[in-house]
């Protein structure tokens, strides 16, 4: 898995952000906490689609830390 050297956390909410390989080098990058996408290319990211606000107010739900990343093998 390619790591996602920029936009690892929603700019929005902080949440982290989920990467989804397309053909041709594009990466799809969105948050599951407010529905936020953007499309990366190599030196670029352009937004695809805005967050949504009401997820936006409501609190995140247990899933702000990221446990996955800072465990052990
Ligand atoms: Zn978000």
């Amino acid at each position: 898995m390619q790591r996602v050297m920029q936009l690892e956390t929603c700019p929005y909410d902080g949440s982290p952000i989920q990467a989804e390989s397309f053909s041709g080098g594009s990466v799809l990058l969105s948050c599951a906490h407010c529905d936020a996408a953007w499309e990366w290319h190599n030196a670029w990211v352009r937004r695809v689609q805005p967050p949504d606000r009401a997820r936006l107010a409501a609190p995140l739900t247990g899933s702000h830390t990221v446990d996955a990343a800072v465990e052990p093998a």
